[in-house]
């Protein structure tokens, strides 16, 4: 993708990541987070903790190592890739009344008819209304008497949609992860990791940014190897638009959103 030259100046900052604690909810399986004290003031005069925690685990990001046995690993990521305009689908009251809704074309159409068509390079992040549930584990996870875990997604074809006929960069989520929970084969993680893309999972406070027009600054642990690393995501978004925003998106952004004219968050909400 081309870089056009950008005015990197914005009004707002919101960090879409959850703090990371012992209590948070963690995958099935996964390690739980654990911190230790190696040194305290008492002892060693100083305070130093060491922390283990899944590379899944908390806000994070795949890598396609995580799905494909020769996938590109989180290290190899460049930071470009890593700076990179995101787009809001808000679906909480069809996820309120189905726990595991998979979102359908039909669903990225309407976006479309509000907001005019996907940019090329954008990560499409989905807003469940999940990040409310952090706070209450076996809620966020859902997990029923079998072990089935309930939380919406998106589904295969308009996941696919977006790659191939949108040529997004990306997905993410304010859920668990960005297939449906009884999608136990993750089918889109596998498909959006055919490439280095991003998949963005647990995140947080997705209501508080615009439908369009914020970039997403992805920090990551450049683990070397890594099929993942927590992240630690801000959107920033007013005044200066895209970092990489194409012509075609700024004329689109100048005629159709509420962000060319309006300077606050709750104003840009589309
Ligand atoms: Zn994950």
């Amino acid at each position: 993708m081309s870089k056009p030259g950008f005015d990197f100046t914005f009004a707002h900052v919101v960090e879409l990541s959850h703090p990371i604690h012992e209590g948070i909810p963690c995958w099935p399986g996964d390690p739980r987070v654990e911190f230790a004290v190696v040194a305290s003031f008492a002892r060693e005069g100083y305070r130093l903790r060491r922390f283990s925690l899944g590379e899944h685990t908390a806000t994070h990001l795949h890598a396609p190592a995580a799905f494909h046995p020769e996938g590109a690993t989180i290290d190899t990521y460049p930071a470009s890739s890593l700076v990179v305009p995101a787009v809001v689908v808000d679906v909480r009251p069809r996820a309120a009344a189905e726990p595991d809704y998979a979102v359908t074309l039909g669903d990225l159409e309407a976006w479309e008819s509000s907001h005019g068509q996907f940019p090329a390079g954008v990560v499409v992040l989905l807003l469940t209304g999940w990040q409310d549930r952090w706070d209450d584990p076996p809620a966020f996870l859902n997990q029923d008497a079998a072990g089935r875990l309930h939380f919406p997604g998106f589904g295969l074809e308009a996941a696919r949609w977006l790659l191939t006929e949108r040529r997004v960069a990306g997905l993410g989520t304010d859920a668990p992860g960005i297939d449906p929970g009884l999608d136990t084969a993750f089918s889109v993680n596998r498909l959006v990791l055919e490439k280095p893309r991003i998949v963005l999972e647990n995140l947080t406070n997705l209501d508080r940014i615009p439908a369009t027009g914020a970039t997403l600054i992805i920090g990551i642990l450049r683990l070397v190897g890594g099929s993942g690393s927590p992240a630690c995501v801000f959107a920033v978004f007013d005044k200066g638009g895209f970092l990489r925003c194409p012509l075609r998106w700024r004329k689109f952004a100048s005629k159709r959103s509420p962000i060319s004219s309006k300077r606050n968050a709750t104003s840009c909400r589309g």
